[in-house]
């Protein structure tokens, strides 16, 4: 594994954060393939089977979601960096460099959509028969952010709830404190000093298959049964 950049904090953090989403992947056969930098850029393997988060969501939904929608902003924003000077940097790279040219919109869109993606994928786990809650320093600061788990999971499905249109319900350290934040369509904490602890999808291709326009349901049944919060607390650990 190369050694981080020594320059400052953020890329340092940058880097962990790219090296805790490949070892969680490689545990379950997920997607060494993001933290490469390789030409093009490559579709991430799920951390899990398409039909491993059913009845929650289905594998049809799954199946196009990633193999069609996912796919799609990889192959997009390989087709846009193609021959310029963000081709065979690494996807972070890519984003915070789009993120700050207004000229390049598209490849931010594509380029943040594909790392939200991965990101939300493994901020998911199949359901198993305890529900999942978070444990030892993540509680605590849980605990110290929202008051208790209970009032963190209302703020999460609420935030999902109110974000107009299509965007991503997020878990993020801010500056050490826990915070849930919301963002529209592309957007992404990885262009902000927050670090991304969860992400939940809200787009309507996330949930209408399964849901239709019941967004809450979908909401409601991801906090309840699927967040993976040993990734969560992997990337806090990192922060
Ligand atoms: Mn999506």
């Amino acid at each position: 594994m190369p050694k981080p950049p020594a320059d400052s904090d953020s890329n340092r953090r940058q880097f962990v954060t790219t090296a805790t989403l490949a070892t969680a992947a490689a545990a379950t056969g997920g997607f060494p393939s993001i933290a490469k930098g390789a030409a093009p850029l490559s579709l991430p393997s799920l951390p899990w089977a398409e039909a491993a988060l059913d009845p929650v969501i289905s594998s049809k939904t799954i199946s196009y979601h990633y193999g069609k929608h996912h796919k799609g902003y990889v192959d997009t924003l390989n087709g846009l960096i193609a021959g310029t000077p963000l081709e065979g940097q690494p996807l972070e790279a890519i984003v915070k460099a789009a993120s700050a040219d207004p000229a390049k919109k598209g490849v931010f869109n594509n380029a943040a959509q594909a790392w939200n993606h991965t990101f939300y994928w493994n901020s998911l786990r199949p359901k198993t028969s305890k529900p999942g809650k978070p444990e030892g320093a993540l509680f605590g600061k849980i605990e110290a952010a929202f008051g208790g788990y209970e009032a963190f999971r209302k703020e999460f499905v609420d935030a999902g709830m109110t974000q107009f249109g299509s965007g991503w319900a997020w878990l993020v350290s801010d500056g050490g404190k826990l915070k849930i934040a919301k963002t529209a369509n592309a957007d992404t904490p990885l262009t902000t000093s927050q670090v991304p602890l969860l992400v939940i999808d809200v787009w309507e291709h996330a949930y209408y298959l399964d849901y239709q326009n019941r967004r809450k349901d979908y909401l409601t049944a991801v906090v309840d049964g699927l967040l993976n919060w040993e990734f969560a607390g992997k990337n806090l650990a990192v922060k």
